[in-house]
């Protein structure tokens, strides 16, 4: 096993209707800002309740955060903190209301141009306002860990910050809040999920056992609830279980003392910068391509994939290997989610400019052993044609 330090704040308040919790949560003093996104949280009763929970307490609103929240909006929220000298933020939505709480959380402290966080990956925050979460949407893990993705759309970058500074506070997780997910949403958060685990598993053996069962246990979960989900969003227990998983999918708890890859992320970040498509659709091309283009840098952990998640125990390790990225991207296209780029429309035209994305961003040594360069992400891109 790896050296590690694992730090989790995040207080989890896990249950159906616990919006009276909120007043204990936050300070009695407190000036909240509540953060969400378009008109989801309202038309399912969620703000309602939150702002019954937050009492009498002085109270302002943020809407509008948009999927992939930009820099330009978020900016705006800033501004209000700061001319209302407002001292704590509340996110409700997904991933995307999150993460921007959690840049707005820090970049109220910015002593030059926010942006810079971005482009230090959060190694500049030294402060960020406290904040919480009452989380609708089943998917990024954002609800309890330090990281951020924020989109500046000016220059198409999507990049990514973490720092100690921004983990929640607490997190709220009602199961009911995502019953009025559509199918689509549904799709991407369990594909998301799933994808995180990987990330952090599928890379090369340290004997890390423990983590390596807990992550297989969250793959497992996923395959079986996925389409269970799906078909019954209403379903508490699902629900539930689909919550849990994902949050346990990105808090630390499966990447402490393992190696970790994130190439898949970065390159699905540009294709979300450029071409607009959704976060989770980007992964669910980019992973089976990436997967088959590194097979001999994690033939062992694929092979252990294989075998305890899929159960492909017998034909020749090539064989077992090339099944079991085959089941990963037919569970993907099972839930409704595509795997190729030409699915999306987009043809061999659109690499280039992901390459050239890539390079500006410095991502040109991904992936657990640093060796997914620019003519690996091409050939990786090329394979999700
Ligand atoms: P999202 O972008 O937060 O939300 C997607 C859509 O779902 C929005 O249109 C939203 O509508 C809708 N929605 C949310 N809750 C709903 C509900 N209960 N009922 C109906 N509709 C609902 O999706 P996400 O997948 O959670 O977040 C994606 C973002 O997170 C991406 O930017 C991605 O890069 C980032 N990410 C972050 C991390 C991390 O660790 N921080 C990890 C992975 C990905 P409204 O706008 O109307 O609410
Ligand atoms: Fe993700």
């Amino acid at each position: 096993m790896l050296n590690f330090e694992f730090y989790n704040p995040t207080r989890i308040v896990f249950g159906q209707g616990r919006y009276n919790d909120l007043d204990r949560l936050i300070p009695p003093h407190a000036r909240v800002l509540v953060l969400f996104g378009g008109e989801s949280a309202r038309k399912n009763g969620t703000l309602d309740m939150v702002y019954q929970g937050l009492g009498k307490r002085h109270v302002e609103s943020f809407g509008g955060i948009e999927p992939n929240p930009t820099y330009e909006t978020l900016m705006k929220a800033v501004e209000q903190v700061r001319a209302n000298r407002l001292d704590y933020l509340l996110a409700v939505g997904g991933g995307s209301v999150i993460d921007g709480t959690k840049f707005v959380a820090a970049a109220v402290f910015a002593s030059g141009d926010p942006w810079e966080i971005l482009l230090s990956h959060g190694a500049n925050v030294k402060q960020a306002l406290p904040f919480g979460t009452v989380l609708t949407l089943p998917a990024t893990g954002s609800e309890m860990n330090s990281g951020s993705v924020i989109t500046r759309s000016d220059i198409k970058a999507k990049l990514f910050f973490t720092n100690a500074c921004v983990f929640p506070q607490f997190s709220l997780l009602d199961p009911t809040r995502s019953y009025s997910l559509p199918p689509r949403q549904l799709a991407n958060g369990i594909v998301d999920a799933y994808t995180h685990v990987m990330e952090q598993y599928l890379t090369y053996p340290v004997n890390a056992l423990v983590q390596d069962r807990f992550a297989e246990g969250l793959l497992s979960t996923l395959i079986e609830i996925g389409p269970r989900v799906l078909a019954n969003p209403q379903d508490y227990d699902l629900q539930a279980n689909f919550m849990w998983t994902a949050t346990l999918a990105l808090n630390g708890l499966i990447g402490a003392g393992v190696p970790q890859d994130w190439a898949t992320h970065m390159i699905g970040h540009e294709l979300t910068a450029l071409y607009g498509l959704d976060h989770a659709q980007t992964l669910a091309i980019v992973l089976p391509a990436m997967l088959n283009e590194r097979k001999a840098d994690k033939r062992v952990k694929l092979m252990q994939y294989a075998e305890r998640v899929w159960g492909l125990k017998e034909g020749s390790e090539e064989a077992r290997i090339d099944a079991a990225i085959t089941r990963t991207r037919e569970f993907f296209e099972s839930l409704g989610v595509q795997t190729r780029l030409s699915g999306y429309g987009i043809d061999a035209e659109a690499i280039p400019p992901v390459l050239k994305q890539l390079e500006s961003h410095g991502m040109v040594h991904l992936g657990e052993h640093r060796s997914v360069d620019l003519d690996v992400s091409r050939k990786v891109l090329e394979a999700c044609l």
